[in-house]
């Protein structure tokens, strides 16, 4: 029993695709447009086929042809139609269409920059925190981002996963107690059927000491139409299946989106949304905020804003460590808490992820503590007399085994 989708607050708005598929898909039905396997299909691939499209730049037109033989292309009909086929610095068509500098490899960047092959025991997972994996399902995705950190294996050839290599990895977790939490990626897992997610999901849900499963799936911003309520019925069985999706722009959280993020939530799917900082694309706190803003309203919490990984070709979209630190400080007290992301740094080489936050701490002493508040005045926090916190209880309640 569940309910219809119904939409938060805010009026139900026109498709943003409608525009864009009248004047680049004017032969597909309703049906067709919105059928996610049709999307697929008539991704866009080629350099011929974007040509047909949108009128490109000298710089794409390059960037296509020089990153050909280094990530591939290829965009979904319903993200090519949000395109603002006026402006190259359209937020999507930088997520989606190359540039020259895309093909220019620099000195210090990485194909594995987050150092993942070092830790990963099984072609499927990634071990490198003490009580999560990653679990690696497929190489595919609905929109190859320009941005990806993982174009090592997104860029194909790496075959899809076998039976055996899933039964590995599902082994693997089945054999390793510590890990209680299980983020599966890729690839965008959400291309895969129902029927191979289940078999996935189901196993992991036996295993006794799996306690959550996260999915990382940018399809509710570039596919939504995948959402379908299948699709959020076989999660619901799953629970806690909790979905971690990539928005970086407000204009990417369009009537189709929502409608894709709010039947996730409403079958019980609690949607999370990590974000790239990019440079000239989302790197102005204007712009972070009012995609915080945004999500909250369809129901999606900001989690992680990153810091770009050094991911081949990617220097063209870094931003100074402290932009994202002056972000963050013109988020923090200006507006809600749940609207103020994580600042994550992924170390490169496999370090993991750190955070950093704006200091306001200006000075700690034994007696008090002096800070900045978000405005910059001056705040005294006294410190208590005693300092033991070992709580008392707690040997009870573990003797009770925490009931
Ligand atoms: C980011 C990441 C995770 C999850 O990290 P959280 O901080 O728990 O969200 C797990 N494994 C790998 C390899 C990661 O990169």
């Amino acid at each position: 029993m569940f309910l219809p989708s119904l939409s938060s607050k805010g009026a139900p708005a026109r498709p943003a695709s409608e525009a864009g598929r009248r004047a680049l898909f004017p032969e597909a039905t309703d049906a067709e447009w919105f059928d996610w396997r049709w999307q697929q299909r008539h991704a866009v691939r080629s350099l011929a086929q974007l040509e047909q499209y949108v009128s490109l730049t000298p710089d794409e037109r390059a960037g296509v042809q020089e990153t050909a033989s280094l990530f591939r292309i290829g965009i979904s009909p319903y993200y090519l139609s949000l395109i603002d086929r006026e402006h190259p610095f359209c937020p999507i068509r930088m997520q989606s269409i190359p540039v020259r500098a895309e093909a220019r490899i620099r000195p210090g960047e990485l194909a594995d920059p987050l150092g993942e092959d070092k830790t990963r025991p099984e072609e499927a997972i990634v071990h490198k925190y003490p009580d999560r994996v990653l679990f690696l399902a497929l190489d595919t995705c609905s929109v190859y981002c320009r941005h990806c950190t993982r174009r090592r294996i997104t860029k194909g050839g790496e075959a899809e996963l076998s039976k055996e290599q899933l039964r590995r990895g599902i082994e693997y977790i089945r054999s390793h107690p510590e890990v209680r939490d299980v983020l599966i990626s890729g690839g965008d897992p959400f291309l895969l059927s129902e029927q191979r997610l289940e078999e996935l999901l189901a196993p992991l849900y036996e295993i006794p000491h799996v306690e959550m499963v996260r999915i990382g799936t940018r399809v509710p911003v570039c596919l939504p139409m995948r959402v379908t309520d299948a699709l959020a019925r076989t999660l619901r069985r799953y629970a806690p299946v909790y979905v971690v999706t990539h928005f970086n722009h407000p204009k990417e959280v369009t009537p189709e989106a929502r409608e894709a993020c709010e039947r996730l939530v409403d079958h019980g799917v609690p949607v999370e949304n990590q974000a790239v900082l990019m440079r000239r694309l989302n790197s102005e706190a204007r712009i972070i905020k009012e995609l915080s803003h945004a999500l909250l309203r369809i129901r999606v919490r900001p989690y992680y804003l990153h810091q770009m990984d050094v991911a081949e070709g990617c220097e063209h979209l870094r931003t100074p460590i402290s932009k994202g630190m002056e972000i963050l400080q013109q988020l923090r007290g200006y507006t809600t808490g749940l609207a103020v992301p994580h600042l994550a740094v992924d170390l490169p080489g496999g370090g993991g992820k750190v955070t950093l936050q704006p200091d306001y701490l200006v000075e700690r002493g034994a007696r008090e503590s002096v800070f900045h508040n978000y405005k910059g005045q001056r705040y005294v926090y006294p410190e208590p007399e005693e300092t033991d916190c070992s709580c008392p209880y707690d040997e009870v309640w573990r003797t009770r085994g925490g009931a």
